[in-house]
């Protein structure tokens, strides 16, 4: 039998409940702060990820699936969206009519890493981008709209990690300052860092090797070389995340693996998933669009793993159920007939309708429906066809009612409203009914 490939996975239908709501929820949530839906290809230049992400990142020294087209020409499978969406803000000149653009978009992205609990190679994410704002109540926005996403889906003792990555003008005396500590520190650093220290200092702050987390202990910190711009900027951020109630701890060592980010930078982390605890991360790359062959715009944004938080979830977050209204339980080759017409009919309008048109028994049926848990099964035999009428059983009160065979439709859904639980915009945020107690 051929196998899925290692680090991938299905995700069966008995999981995507979650999934959609969790999506619809961020979906819906998004909107009300002014943000569109954005869709980008999978597939794209590899050069779009080296320039942006950065060449001395993880990502594109070794995470990318890149490979050559028949011309020769290398491309990606995408390893996050902002690289992307900067692209198409820029191709598609979306800051000609408004430089200030708020786009979401949700979908898969693909990274060759160490497969493990909560790390996939085809991994979920969903991604909000700004563009055209540089006040720091942005950033603070974006942090309050996550932390409301988290709590719609009743997400607890989530943590955010705040810092400032400084800008050009302040971060190469950081660096220098980090580089030098480390080269005093070479003896204990593993020999990735040894080769990091040079190229790219930062990323050493992101190992996880013991010897190198130990050594990090002791490196400068960051918000200590910000220039007057960042270091006014990231107050104001702070000030303002006090302004909402937002939790927050500075984290003068969260650098993210990413190089395009400048100023604020922020994590979201859970201690319940072991040792992937990141669900979400973003931050400031007001260069970005310009080194991208765009305007001078700046923007900020954030990517949550879906991965991560559909495991958070599972046994957090309640879905609203939806199982079929009805299910109807056909006897016979002519009332399965009438069952598929009027499943046909019932579906076109709506009505979440289950059949089975197989020549099962009644108790079969019923069995059935009962483990779909239809909340009503219309039962027709050719006994009841000859009769003129068939049985509305009510599986949660177990009423039974006698219903005209003409104008079954329209008694059908008499019936259905009657008995419906439906709560119109159950904690202002869905319409779908409330979950049987
Ligand atoms: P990043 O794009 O690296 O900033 O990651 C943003 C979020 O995506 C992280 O906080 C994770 O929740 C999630 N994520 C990143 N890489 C993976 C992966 N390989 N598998 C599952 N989730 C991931």
């Amino acid at each position: 039998m051929i196998q899925l490939i290692r680090g991938f996975k299905d995700i069966l239908p008995n999981e995507i409940e979650l999934w959609k709501h969790i999506e619809q929820t961020a979906m819906m949530l998004f909107e009300s702060f002014g943000f569109r839906q954005i869709r980008i290809p999978v597939l794209e230049k590899a050069e779009l990820f080296q320039r942006s992400i950065g060449e001395h990142t993880d990502i594109v020294e070794k995470e990318m699936y890149t490979f050559p087209t028949s011309k020769g020409e290398l491309i990606t499978l995408r390893p996050e969206a902002t690289a992307s969406v900067v692209r198409s803000y820029i191709q598609q000149r979306l800051y000609a009519k408004d430089p200030i653009q708020k786009l979401y978009t949700i979908g898969p992205m693909f990274r060759k890493e160490r497969p493990q609990k909560g790390r996939y190679r085809q991994f979920y994410q969903i991604n909000a981008e700004a563009f055209g704002v540089s006040s720091p109540y942005m950033d603070a926005q974006l942090i309050f709209m996550l932390t409301v996403f988290f709590q719609r889906l009743s997400i607890t003792g989530l943590k955010v990690h705040l810092n400032s990555l400084g800008c050009p003008a302040c971060r190469p005396a950081f660096k220098r300052a980090l580089s030098e500590m480390l080269m005093e520190r070479s003896d204990a650093l593993c020999s990735e860092c040894i080769r990091r220290r040079g190229t790219n200092p930062l990323r050493v702050l992101d190992c996880k090797v013991p010897g190198c987390q130990e050594v990090v202990k002791n490196a400068p910190a960051i918000t200590d070389y910000l220039c007057e711009d960042c270091a006014r900027h990231f107050d104001e951020v702070k000030a303002s995340l006090g302004r909402m109630d937002i939790p927050y701890e500075v984290s003068p060592r969260l650098v993210r693996g990413l190089d395009y980010y400048t100023r604020t930078a922020f994590e979201i982390q859970t201690d319940e998933l072991g040792a992937q605890n990141a669900v979400a991360g973003g931050g400031r790359y007001d260069n970005l669009v310009e080194a991208l062959g765009g305007p001078s715009q700046p923007a900020i944004g954030f990517a949550i793993g879906l991965d991560r938080l559909v495991d958070l979830a599972l046994t957090k977050t309640r879905v609203p159920e939806l199982p079929p209204d009805i299910f109807i339980a056909a006897m016979g080759e002519a009332a399965r007939q009438k069952a598929f017409e009027w499943s046909c009919e019932l579906g076109r309008e709506g009505v979440k309708t289950e059949v089975d048109f197989s020549s099962r028994s009644l108790k079969a049926l019923m069995k059935r429906a009962n483990r779909l848990g239809a909340g009503h099964v219309l039962i027709v035999g050719d006994q009841e066809l000859d009769q003129g009428t068939a049985i509305l059983r009510n599986m949660r009160t177990k009423a039974q009612a006698q219903i005209e065979i003409s104008g079954i439709l329209s008694g059908i859904k008499g019936q259905l409203r009657a008995a419906s639980d439906r709560q119109p915009y159950e904690d202002g945020q869905t319409n779908t009914p409330k979950p049987k107690t």
